[in-house]
């Protein structure tokens, strides 16, 4: 049987990079070593067919020196603690790299949503929620869809929060439905946002967009944005792949008609004028920008050799391992690591935040406007000091950016001596 994969061993690796590199403070690195807290609970559920299941659960909040913590809910069969912990962490640093002002956090149900009716999701998500409520709150956490979650259970969320509390908070969580305060534009943000990082990653590194060749792994709400925003500004989709199978066409694959073709028939295969290809094939593919949006841990030291494009932008969550990482830097191939590419879900997250606290709603477009800057800033912050010589690559640059902040605002908080 092959390893379990240790999320949280390899996230703290890359940390340890970029501290070094940076000489960053003893006290700062010593403080980020291990989250602030993991809360592990047992949510009872009453199934449809009267027995009691019970499912187990974590919310892991990592740091919280730069505000509330922030961090998406998912439910899934491999949601364990050591994952959830390291997806903790990658929030923290993604909040601080794009300025938000937020800590880390993430929270994981160990279950198959997939084998779960209605009800019995709807009695999980509220039971989980009345688990972890004397942790969270709009000033103290605020969790949002991830993996298998959606506004729809946020909307459950909200709920259950206000009747534990006996007040309506609708900031204690987001990605809410619109009618209950979410946000214009945040189920479009990520894949948007990885677009806005392209456009900038194409100006800087001399990359033509018009007729600049796509492949995508996943098509779920990241991958399928991704691939229709990237297509409008010009780019080629040439091949995309979901769980059931992939599909191939070097003139172009039209990725509206594949969402169509995807929602009548459950997945992204057999659509018309496409030869099949798998996941793994995908990866092969030659083309000017791969992107996963899937699943963690997918490019790895025995793919990582044989791919032949020119970018990788991380729309997934620690889709590369360290191994493959250091193979691909070798091989000239440039990554946006994903604290980076995919930070746009998180930062209108904060915009739904802010639009909660003022209870007061922006248009579509504004947030887009909104979101295109935070993109950018980050982005030319990265890129700095990554042509400086500072960080070797985009993704030691980028921890090296966060890495600062979080240290500035600890020194002035208190919380490390120094001036
Ligand atoms: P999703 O559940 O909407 O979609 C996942 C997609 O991946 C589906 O198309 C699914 O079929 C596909 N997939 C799953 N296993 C696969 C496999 N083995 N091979 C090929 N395809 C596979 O999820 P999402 O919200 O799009 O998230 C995708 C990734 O992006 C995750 O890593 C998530 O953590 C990350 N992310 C999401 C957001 C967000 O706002 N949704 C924000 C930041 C990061």
């Amino acid at each position: 049987m092959s390893q379990p994969y240790r999320h949280y061993e390899v996230a703290s690796q890359l940390v340890e990079k970029a501290a070094t590199a940076m000489q960053l403070d003893p006290q700062v690195k010593e403080l980020l070593r291990e989250p602030i807290r993991t809360l592990t609970v047992q949510v009872p559920v009453k199934m449809d067919n009267g027995t009691v299941k019970v499912f187990q659960g974590f919310r892991c909040q990592h740091n919280d020196v730069l505000g509330p913590f922030k961090g998406g809910i998912r439910f899934h069969p491999e949601a364990d603690e050591d994952e959830v912990k390291a997806l903790a962490a990658l929030m923290t640093y993604k909040c601080a790299l794009v300025g938000l002002p937020f800590g880390g956090a993430k929270g994981g149900v160990l279950c198959d949503p997939s084998e779960l009716s209605q009800g019995e999701l709807e009695r999980l998500s509220r039971g989980f929620i009345r688990a972890i409520a004397s942790i969270i709150g709009p000033d103290k956490d605020i969790p949002a869809p991830d993996m298998n979650t959606n506004a729809k259970i946020m909307g459950w969320f909200v709920d259950e929060f206000a009747h534990v509390q006996g007040t309506y908070q609708r900031g204690v969580v987001t990605g809410k439905p619109i009618v209950l305060g979410g946000s214009a534009g945040r189920t479009e943000a990520t894949g948007r946002g990885v677009m806005y990082v392209i456009r900038q990653a194409a100006a800087a590194f001399g990359l033509e967009l018009e007729g600049a060749t796509v492949a995508i792994q996943g098509f779920g709400n990241v991958g399928n944005y991704a691939a229709k925003f990237l297509h409008d500004e010009g780019c080629k989709v040439i091949a995309v792949a979901d769980i059931f199978g992939g599909v191939y066409n070097p003139t172009g694959i039209d990725p509206y008609e594949l969402k169509d073709h995807e929602q009548k028939t459950g997945s992204v295969r057999e659509f018309p004028g496409t030869k099949p290809i798998s996941s793994q094939e995908l990866f092969a593919v030659k083309c000017d920008i791969l992107i996963p949006a899937a699943l963690g841990n997918q490019i790895t030291a025995r793919n990582a050799q044989d791919m032949r494009c020119k970018w990788i932008v991380e729309a997934a969550n620690g889709p590369t391992s360290p191994e493959a990482d250091e193979i691909l830097q070798r091989n000239g191939i440039l990554v946006i690591p994903d604290i980076l590419a995919n930070a746009g879900g998180v930062t209108v997250s904060y915009f739904e935040w802010v639009q909660n606290n003022y209870n007061y709603f922006w248009s579509e477009d504004e947030v887009n406007q909104r979101l295109e800057k935070v993109m950018a800033d980050a982005f030319q912050e990265v890129y700095k000091t990554y042509s400086e010589g500072k960080g070797t690559t985009l993704r030691i640059a980028a921890y090296m950016v966060a890495l600062e902040r979080l240290a500035a605002a600890m020194k002035a908080r208190g919380w490390v001596s120094g001036n």
